[in-house]
């Protein structure tokens, strides 16, 4: 009877993709009408420099409104050392920052190289271990770059080492651009794993192509034990209309509960939190089949097993 935590990124990743901005409030209500539903985290927004996402401005009373919801691991991305130092005044359980395997698109993004990406992670981490904050670093472009196309997965082992030396606690590998198959999944989780053991706990994964929930269960059966999802796959893909952004919550806990593993969320609550972002968001197209679909007859007994 395992555990997987599921770690909600719509506030992050979902909004981050869209130019709407939601009202603070609507955020809040969101946050907590899934804490509610037992999600166990949520990553509630992105330290960027103010004026740079105005869909982020507001990341710091989200997570003073979420440190008062009772379990809720509170979390936020942080791009680098300032963002960590605003992260921690607002008072974080835990942040990540991302690190990008593809050297051509770190530079083009964020204008910084790896060798550079280290130094900053090395900042993050020591004010990160100063105020008693857990940090993480997530391994973006893992699975490919839309500029460089394949990464080679001894890039990915090397910078997952680097990673943790430079003091992170924990790794996520990210599949930022969709490309993620299921057998390189499970390729790549193993060649980490074989070098990071434990600390590589987790699988940011989109649906660009339709095979996140393959990728989910591949990257589970090498002993993945968190996936972030977003709910209503918020936030689409750009070059892909019709595809979610991230892996819908709503069908990946679905899938995990329906097999017995335990997620600790209430799936039908889970889907009446959806009206709150087709009120706030009413242009956004939500993803997901589950929620036309409905659970299967027998849903509870499978739960129950
Ligand atoms: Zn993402």
């Amino acid at each position: 009877m395992s555990f997987i935590t599921i770690s909600e990124v719509g506030p992050r990743d979902g909004l981050q993709s869209i130019s709407r901005v939601m009202p603070l409030e609507a955020k809040k209500a969101w946050i907590a009408a899934e804490a509610a539903c037992g999600v166990p985290e949520i990553e509630v927004g992105s330290f960027v420099p103010p004026g740079l996402l105005p869909q982020m401005a507001d990341t710091a009373e989200l997570v003073a409104f979420a440190r008062t919801l009772p379990g809720l691991n509170v979390v936020a991305l942080v791009p680098n050392a300032k963002g960590a130092a605003r992260a921690i005044e607002a008072g974080v359980h835990g942040m990540s920052a991302p690190f990008s395997m593809s050297e051509t698109h770190s530079i083009r993004n964020v204008r910084r190289d790896h060798a550079r990406m280290l130094q900053e992670i090395r900042e993050i981490a020591d004010q990160a271990s100063a105020a008693g904050v857990h940090f993480a670093v997530g391994l973006s472009t893992a699975f490919g770059c839309t500029i460089e196309g394949a990464v080679p997965e001894s890039t990915v082992v090397r910078l997952a080492v680097a990673s943790l030396e430079a003091g992170a606690k924990e790794l996520s590998l990210s599949d930022t651009t969709g490309y993620a198959d299921p057998a390189q999944v499970k390729r790549l989780v193993r060649a980490v794993r074989a070098e990071v053991g434990d600390a590589l706990t987790t699988l940011h994964l989109h649906n660009t192509r339709g095979l996140g929930l393959a990728n989910a269960l591949a990257g589970l059966e090498e002993g993945i034990t968190t996936l972030d999802a977003s709910l209503g796959g918020l936030g689409g893909c750009p070059y892909a209309p019709g595809a979610s952004g991230n892996l819908v919550t709503e069908d990946l806990v679905l899938m995990l509960n329906a097999m017995g593993l335990k997620t600790g969320i209430d799936l039908e609550r889970l889907l009446s939190v959806r009206k709150i972002l087709a009120e706030a968001l009413p242009d956004e197209p939500l993803y997901g089949f589950t929620p036309d679909a409905g659970v299967m007859l027998d849903y509870h007994e499978r739960i129950a097993r």
